[in-house]
């Protein structure tokens, strides 16, 4: 995620740390780096100006560079200022007053509009609502198929009109349907276009008209970069929108859009996705994002993912494993399939601090593989990993579709990770404190 732009900023900014006074000229030479680094992540050029010339102004006004550390404080500045660039405060999606909410989606084609109608729906139910998903894309038949879907395994009902109908009238009938049946909040997908032309600004106005919808959510496709941030300028401009989600931010995509999307169109950022798992949507906080880009990681989003996914009490039960010596090969993969559902392994390294760098040598096809490995044991062997010799190590590369050596790598790393995890249960030894926070839920 970004990660072009995050290295060059931190290339940038360690040579700034790393010496002791900094010149006029040396913090210019470094704002221009920085210029370019967002240029190349196709910041828009106007955002880029102002931003810069405002850390300028920061950090020549403030006395910083005379001060003892001012790498340092010129990179505190830069956070700030990243975060304000993002919108500031944190903005919570709203609800209605009176049931149900309605959230109306919008935005390209391909943008990820359908799959963020079943993400957001999923969300909403975690938080004890009951969402109805909407289906006002007719345009392509599969479109409905997919909402479908994407409504089955996410557990959440979906209305779906007769085609032919207007999406006005879809709408009306789905709010009277949630009506019905007690829905709280009303997730409409909506038709997108390559451009929005005046079929679709007259359909959509007049679904939104229908709907009377609590949120107009516009969204932004990360891997379009600019040309999605314009786009949704104009979305905004004839739908009135009240907020942005920006998807696709896990491609390789070099993150111009949400950088400059809250400057362009002043809506605040609510939501990003990162991946194609239904889970990969997350509230979006300014500042822990620009921690993120800065490579200073984002200890808070870890630490709530992996308590949704692994469950306190979960959690407890295998700190106690760990501490008497009994967590086995068993209990490593259930940690596996933990974390796998916290997202790829690259995402969750990106957000420790400091790591960073390594998320590029981490391939999540390794966890597939151990977890095969793991699965062609006997209970007996997971239990007890010691009887693993050389003829059963055979049979279980065999029956993973591995080679011994495979499977001798896997029983070093359970080794590995057992010790590390009895040592942190055991008095918090070592670890950075990504892990430490992570423990302190346990
Ligand atoms: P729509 O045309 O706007 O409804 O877009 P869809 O919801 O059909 O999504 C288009 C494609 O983008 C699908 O293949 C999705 O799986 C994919 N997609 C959506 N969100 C993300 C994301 O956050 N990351 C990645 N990698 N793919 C995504
Ligand atoms: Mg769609």
């Amino acid at each position: 995620m970004l990660d072009a732009l995050s290295e060059r900023l931190g290339r940038t900014f360690s040579r700034l740390r790393s010496g002791g006074r900094i010149t006029e000229a040396q913090l210019d030479e470094a704002l221009r780096e920085v210029r370019v680094a967002l240029l190349e992540a196709d910041v828009h050029f106007q955002v880029v100006r102002d931003f810069i010339s405002h850390v300028r102004e920061r950090a020549l006004g403030r006395e910083v560079l005379r001060s003892l550390t001012p790498g340092q404080q010129v990179v505190g500045i830069v956070h700030e200022e990243l975060t304000a660039l993002l919108g500031g405060d944190a903005q919570e999606l709203l609800s209605a007053e009176t049931t149900p909410s309605v959230y109306l989606l919008a935005g390209s084609k391909g943008s990820g509009k359908t799959t963020l109608a079943a993400r957001l729906g999923l969300h909403l139910a975690r938080r004890g609502e009951r969402p109805l998903l909407v289906a006002a894309d007719f345009e392509r038949v599969a479109a409905v198929e997919q909402l479908r879907a994407l409504g089955e395994s996410a557990d959440l009902p979906v209305y779906a009109g007769q085609r032919e109908t207007p999406a006005a009238e879809i709408g009306a009938r789905a709010l009277e349907e949630a009506k019905r049946s007690g829905a709280t909040a009303v997730v409409v997908d909506t038709r997108g276009a390559v451009d929005l032309d005046d079929d679709l600004a007259d359909e959509l106005i007049d679904l939104a008209d229908a709907t009377d919808p609590t949120e107009v959510l516009i969204v932004v496709d990360a891997m379009t970069g600019q040309s999605a941030v314009e786009l949704a300028r104009e979305f905004h401009d004839v739908l009135e929108g009240t907020g942005i989600v920006v998807t696709k931010v896990d491609s390789d995509t070099r993150g111009g859009a949400v950088l400059s999307v809250r400057a362009v169109t002043g809506l605040p950022v609510k939501f990003i996705t990162t991946g194609e798992r239904l889970e990969a949507l997350e509230p979006f906080h300014p500042e822990r994002f620009a921690s993120r880009v800065l490579g200073m990681g984002d200890v808070v989003t870890l630490v709530e993912r992996a308590k949704e996914a692994v469950g306190e009490r979960d959690a407890k039960a295998v700190a106690q494993r760990v501490a008497s010596g009994e967590f086995d090969l068993q209990d490593f993969l259930n940690q596996m399939q933990s974390l796998k559902q916290m997202g790829s392994m690259a995402g969750l390294l990106e957000m420790m601090p400091g790591m960073s760098g390594m998320a590029g040598q981490f391939d999540d096809h390794e966890l597939t593989r151990s977890e095969a490995i793991i699965r062609s044991m006997t209970p007996e062997e997971r239990r007890r990993p010691q009887i693993l010799n050389g003829s059963r190590r055979r049979r279980v590369a065999a029956g993973s579709g591995t080679t011994p050596a495979d499977v001798n790598r896997l029983l070093n790393q359970f080794a590995k990770a057992k010790k590390l995890l009895q040592a942190m249960t055991g008095g918090g030894r070592g670890g950075g404190s990504a892990l430490r926070e992570l423990l302190r839920m346990q």
